[in-house]
């Protein structure tokens, strides 16, 4: 932590707890955050893309280049957008389905889909629609305003670094404390683990400590598309381990730490005509080669873990002596 953020309060007994300077626009009433200009802002979205290749982080956030809408990014902020407005409404009882088409028509971004005939973004205007009414039902019959819709925030985390973020949808819980809920338009579901690991929602529960001055009972991701909710409990929420990543990163951006590192995802990269791994975008680029690189590595690495499990089976029932004495010619 840096000089602007107290030392870390420590509980006899308990893991330190990280203190932060309030947020930089802080809610009514609270208090004027002292003023402050980090070097590094990161956010989630910055963290993830720079763990996932340096070189996208630098083209996107430093250079600023330029990147093309997509049908899948614009379909997803039009959701956002009407599940914001729906959520929002301060009424005693669910507001009617009418609600959400209404959002969803008036956010609705023509920008991703130029390249498509008008049938198919009716299909893809539709599929909206149907999207929103399975939330409505799922949510509607235990209808609570939301505390806060789309909460921007931004947090001091020590060392010139501040993240900031806007938290989707913070619920009331049925005790009266507060659910972090962030939407998610992807096709599939992630797994409870993944969720206990987001990144993003750790570092939400910071911002909720900072907000509201309380922590989150629960956190969740919510997958709008196959309508399912994932939620863990607090304590299953590495908050430590979260500003670890994200310190991390801070360091290596402040050391222009930005090379390429090439992924599957590169498919789908805005800047690949760009990027020294696939200069030439042949199919022997290197790249290209990096990418199965790592995949037969990640492989050799699986078959070492379960050679080893397989030996001490075979030892735990024969004996070590034929674990040994194995042959390792061709089967
Ligand atoms: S093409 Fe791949 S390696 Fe190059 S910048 Fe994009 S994501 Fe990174």
């Amino acid at each position: 932590m840096s000089a602007r953020a107290s030392s870390p309060v420590t509980d006899a007994g308990a893991p330190p707890v990280p203190v932060l300077t309030p947020a930089a626009e802080p809610l009514p009433g609270m208090p004027t955050p002292p003023p402050r200009d980090p070097d590094i802002r990161l956010s989630y979205s910055r963290v993830d893309t720079y763990e996932r290749c340096p070189l996208l982080f630098k083209f996107r956030y430093i250079d600023k280049l330029p990147s093309s809408p997509s049908p899948d990014l614009s379909w997803g902020s039009a959701i956002h957008a009407a599940l914001e407005v729906w959520w929002s409404q301060k009424l005693p009882k669910p507001p009617p389905v009418e609600v959400l088409y209404r959002a969803l028509y008036d956010h609705w971004e023509d920008a991703g889909f130029s390249e498509m005939d008008r049938e198919r973004k009716l299909e893809w205007y539709r599929h909206a629609r149907d999207v929103l009414a399975r939330h409505h039902e799922m949510y509607s019959t235990d209808y609570r305003p939301a505390v806060a819709c789309e909460q921007w925030f931004e947090l001091d985390i020590g060392d010139s670094v501040a993240v900031r973020g806007s938290i989707d949808h913070v619920a009331r819980t049925a005790s009266g404390g507060l659910g972090i809920v962030d939407w998610k338009t992807n096709r599939r579901a992630r797994s409870r683990r993944d969720v206990a690991n987001s990144l993003q929602l750790a570092i939400y529960t910071l911002a909720a400590r900072e907000l509201w001055g309380r922590e989150p009972e629960w956190v969740a991701l919510d997958f709008v598309v196959p309508g399912l909710r994932v939620i863990v409990e607090r304590p299953e929420i590495d908050v430590d381990g979260a500003l670890q990543r994200i310190r991390a990163v801070a360091g290596k951006v402040r050391d222009e730490l930005f090379s390429a590192s090439p992924s599957p995802l590169c498919d789908w990269c805005d800047y690949r005509g760009l990027c020294p791994a696939f200069e030439g975008d042949g199919p022997d680029v290197p790249g290209r080669a990096l990418v199965e690189l790592k995949r037969l590595r990640r492989r050799r690495a699986r078959d070492e873990a379960r050679i080893v499990e397989l030996e001490h089976l075979v030892a735990r029932y024969l004996g070590e002596e034929v674990t040994l004495e194995l042959d390792v010619g061709p089967d």
